[in-house]
């Protein structure tokens, strides 16, 4: 539980940090996602948290709205989990770091699959898996659940973003006809890779990513509505795909030097997600080499040093190491 002080602290300190980050990385900007992106959007810049307990934190631009884009593949996976089983889905998609970019033409040919779920590839394997009969019934699915993660009735598919998308889809469409050559997907292209790209489109705030994954770090059960996103047994396979495959071909760096499961997006966004505690959501547009947002990337570094949030830091360096608290029972 956060104390009234304890959550002014935190507040505080992570003002302190929004501010520095504001004023950083735009010289290491490699691009924008859309290219044609206006001024002022490209700085906005969004910091928010929730804790288990319902505490929330929000420094900066959190009720901007952005598309999920590659932060949508969590939570996909997450279904594809619940309407097939872990064992058929690890069946189609593997769990191993490709260490590609995310969106590479390669397959785990020794197992036939997609290597993971966290790039395009694997997140149309997952598209392919979600229950429904048709595209419309499958995005429904999609986005009831992330309505439920979120605890905000009103996301929805942005369908200027979703139409741009598809308009620009070479590469998916490649993959998804390589893989159906190969067996890896079954039934009409167009359809699953309008059914992956819808929850790419799908808009939230910073504030409604940070309850997504506040959501994970309870064990599948929003903090703030009580309401169960995910069967128990999924979520622990979720996390761990984060923790591996998050952050693309820069996942093991992630893991080295912020060590929390995250994942990000193009359009510069990142949730990371610290179980039995919070989680956080994180929007800044610019983007490095690998597609993640930089100052995402520098302020998610920074704050796991300041506050001691590796996964496998030194108890002593660490305050929740310190603080025996009670695992959550949802
Ligand atoms: N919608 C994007 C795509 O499939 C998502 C990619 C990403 O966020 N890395 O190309």
């Amino acid at each position: 539980m956060v104390d009234t002080e304890e959550r002014d602290l935190v507040a505080r300190q992570l003002d302190e940090l929004h501010a520095k980050y504001r004023t950083w990385g735009q010289d290491q900007v490699v691009s924008y996602y859309p290219e044609d992106a206006p001024e002022d959007e490209r700085h906005h810049f969004g910091l928010a948290g929730t804790n288990v307990d319902g505490t929330q934190w929000r420094s900066g631009d959190c009720s901007v709205k952005f598309p999920l884009h590659s932060v949508s593949k969590v939570f996909t996976y997450g279904l594809a989990l619940e309407d097939n089983g872990a064992a058929e889905t690890l069946r189609r998609v593997g769990v191993e770091p490709s260490g590609d970019p995310f969106n590479s033409i390669t397959f785990d040919e020794a197992h036939h699959r997609p290597h993971n779920p966290m790039i395009n590839a694997g997140a149309l394997v997952a598209a392919n898996l979600v229950a429904g009969k048709d595209v419309d019934e499958k995005v429904d699915r999609i986005l009831e659940r992330y309505r439920v993660y979120s605890g905000n009735p009103e996301l929805a598919v942005d369908q200027r973003i979703l139409r741009a998308q598809l308009r620009s889809n070479d590469r998916n469409l490649g993959l998804c006809y390589i893989m159906r050559s190969l067996g890896m997907i079954t039934g009409d292209i167009d359809e699953v890779v309008e059914t992956y790209l819808s929850a790419c489109s799908i808009t939230v705030t910073a504030a409604d990513l940070s309850v997504m994954g506040a959501t994970l770090a309870n064990g599948g059960v929003n903090p703030l509505t009580g309401e169960r996103a995910i069967g128990r047994e999924h979520v622990r396979d979720v996390i761990s795909v984060m923790m591996t495959c998050g952050m693309y071909d820069a996942a093991g760096q992630w893991a080295n030097e912020v060590g929390i499961p995250a994942k990000s997006g193009v359009s510069g966004d990142i949730v990371f997600v610290l179980p039995r505690y919070f989680g956080f959501g994180v929007y800044s547009p610019g983007l490095d080499v690998h597609g993640n947002s930089v100052r995402g990337v520098g302020l998610c570094r920074e704050l796991s040093e300041t506050f001691g949030l590796h996964v496998f830091a030194d108890p002593a360096d660490s305050p929740f190491g310190r603080v025996a608290q009670p695992a959550p029972t949802p």
